[in-house]
């Protein structure tokens, strides 16, 4: 099945279509067949993609038909006679492995005999009279070209807020990237597509439904709604934004980004739901706070006014909000003594909100790992900020507001590489930030040089002193960003070079996904979606240390099992005697 998904798309991103994907002549033919298929794709100014099983002589071809192009019913239709006709010629078969179905059946007086189809019609009424049962197969099938769905015109004003560049900017492009083979509501395999369809069993929680809702939306086939539709707000309001599609479905289906763009759409002049004011604004109201960080923790973390907060917040409130540090990192940075100059030359360390604002410890440490492995730290004089939370809540004016505000920061004008240690912050500086400001050079330039702590570590082959001992290997929550957008061979091979045993690498995402688990309502899936795989692995070795990059992936493990995992730059910062870095 993943074949259809992976040659959906020509190498030059033309789109390619099925409608003669699954002809059949015998093996001793094949040759010829092929030959005089290929003569007769170029007769058509076509190109094809094929796979299949040639020992048995069924090819399975997706073609660029061009409907998305005037004519292109008509195209589709003149190539699809001349294709019947070259396979009847070979002796061969218009299916050779599924069925010719509606899209097919009226070719089928090409390939059978008058007497023949005469029989198939008879049999038929005789155990259908009424006509009741899948009418239009292969008895009175429908033209061809009747029910191809591309020819509907886009009739929703699209314009989206991001360039969509690998779909020509496109956004009725991108949705209609899934094709339907249904990965993403396959249990087997992998766990990290799709997180809410394995929590829910439900079609319209999975990436799939959500794309063919997308579809008919674009197409302006959901009443006369549009981006206003409720069905497709309540469909992805389940969609963690995990972006385990993006790298796990054959035809790169990026529903987190989709997600954004119709919220974008959507809330556009209309009250948005409190949690988009609240964990959406995060990095605002936390710099807020970080002025009077004791008295906001007394607020927020009392039951009484703590449970009103998070009310009043959209905030699920058995979550419980996270202290804020009383000393922001970039707060105590502007007080240390720096190192100079250093062999392996500057890196500037991208003070997050997660690790400026609540986990500042993870950022000191990733200081001092720098510097014992011989790089300089800088970090940005101004406030910098990724837009994540803005772009998660679809308030995509706001993120790129905030995101050209950073680009402006001094320390970001030059070449070094620039450290972000929260990897969903990490994804969106590599993969969203040109997606958003595809015209800002400094954007680019940024995106290119973003770098994980283990990517910057693993380019030099650091060693750290070893570990105590006695250290137990570690249960690996990776975020679902750094499983689908940065890949995690960087960690595995700083992980073995630096003897950190990992007894599982969990593969799906922990639940809680940014702001996902933390807003009210979504505190069941949040929960069963941790039962996947996290809370199974938490159970099995309850005294396994804990590997997280991710606030979110570590905030989920801490309410699940009361246990702190670590960030791989307290892990290798542990290491280190109180002198180094
Ligand atoms: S979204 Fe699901 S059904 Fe659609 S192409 Fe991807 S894996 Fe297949
Ligand atoms: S982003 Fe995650 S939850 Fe959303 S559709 Fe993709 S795999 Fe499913």
């Amino acid at each position: 099945e993943d074949g259809a998904g992976y040659s959906a798309r020509l190498a030059d991103g033309t789109k390619a279509w099925p409608g003669f994907e699954d002809s059949a002549v015998p093996p001793d033919r094949l040759g010829a067949y092929l030959s005089e298929l290929r003569s007769l794709l170029d007769q058509h100014n076509m190109q094809a993609i094929s796979y299949g099983h040639y020992g048995e002589g069924c090819i399975h071809l997706r073609i660029s038909f061009g409907l998305e192009q005037t004519g292109g019913a008509e195209r589709y239709e003149h190539f699809m006679s001349d294709a019947a006709d070259l396979v009847v010629r070979h002796g061969g078969s218009l299916s050779g492995e599924h069925g010719d179905g509606r899209s097919r059946g009226s070719l089928l007086e090409r390939q059978f005999s008058p007497e023949m189809r005469e029989a198939f019609a008879t049999f038929r009424s005789l155990w259908d009279p009424a006509g009741t049962l899948n009418p239009g197969i292969i008895v009175d099938p429908p033209s061809i070209t009747d029910d191809l769905r591309i020819t509907t015109p886009t009739v929703l004003q699209l314009a989206p807020a991001q360039a969509f560049s690998g779909d020509d900017g496109d956004f009725r492009s991108a949705v209609d990237r899934c094709i339907g083979v249904g990965r993403c509501v396959s249990t087997q395999g992998s766990t990290l597509m799709c997180p809410s369809f394995r929590a829910t069993r439900d079609e319209q929680n999975s990436t799939r439904g959500r794309a063919r809702l997308l579809q008919e939306m674009v197409a302006g086939s959901l009443a006369n709604d549009g981006w206003g539709s409720a069905e497709v707000r309540d469909a992805l309001d389940l969609c963690l934004a995990c972006r385990g599609c993006v790298s796990q479905c054959p035809t790169s289906v990026d529903m987190a980004s989709y997600k954004s763009e119709f919220l974008d759409h959507h809330y556009r002049r209309r009250l948005r739901p409190p949690s988009h004011y609240s964990l959406g604004w995060l990095p605002l109201w936390l710099k807020l706070s970080s002025r009077l960080p004791r008295l906001v923790n007394l607020i927020t973390r009392s039951r009484l006014t703590g449970g009103l907060f998070a009310r009043l917040a959209g905030i699920a409130p058995s979550r419980g909000i996270p202290p804020i540090a009383h000393r922001t990192f970039t707060r105590d940075w502007r007080r240390r003594n720096h190192l100079g100059t250093a062999p392996h030359g500057q890196v500037v360390l991208w003070p997050d909100t997660f690790n400026n604002h609540l986990t500042p410890d993870v950022a000191h440490d990733a200081v001092r790992v720098l510097e014992a492995a011989g790089f300089e730290a800088i970090v940005p004089g101004r406030a910098v900020c990724c837009g994540l939370t803005w772009h998660t809540t679809g308030q995509l004016g706001m993120a790129k507001r905030v995101l050209k505000r950073s680009l402006g920061a001094v320390e970001l004008a030059g070449n070094e590489p620039v450290l972000v240690l929260e990897p969903s912050c990490a994804t969106m500086l590599r993969s969203d930030l040109p997606e958003l400001l595809p015209d800002d050079p400094r954007a680019i330039s940024l995106s290119r040089r973003v770098t994980t702590l283990a990517e910057l570590l693993d380019g030099i082959e650091y060693v750290a002193p070893p570990s105590p001992p006695d250290t137990r290997p570690a249960i690996a929550q990776p975020h679902c960003h750094q499983q689908s957008v940065l890949g995690l061979d960087a960690d595995r091979r700083v992980c073995e070079r630096n003897g950190i045993e990992i007894s599982k690498e969990l593969e799906g995402c922990c639940g809680l996904a940014g702001n996902f688990g933390a807003e009210a309502g979504h505190e069941e899936i949040a929960q069963r979606v941790a039962e996947l795989e996290l809370v199974p692995a938490l159970e099995a070795d309850p005294d396994a240390p804990l590997l997280a990059d991710g606030f979110s992936c570590r905030t989920q493990i801490e309410s699940l099992s009361g246990k702190r995992a670590r960030h791989l730059a307290e892990v290798l910062a542990e290491r280190l005697s109180p002198g180094d870095g």
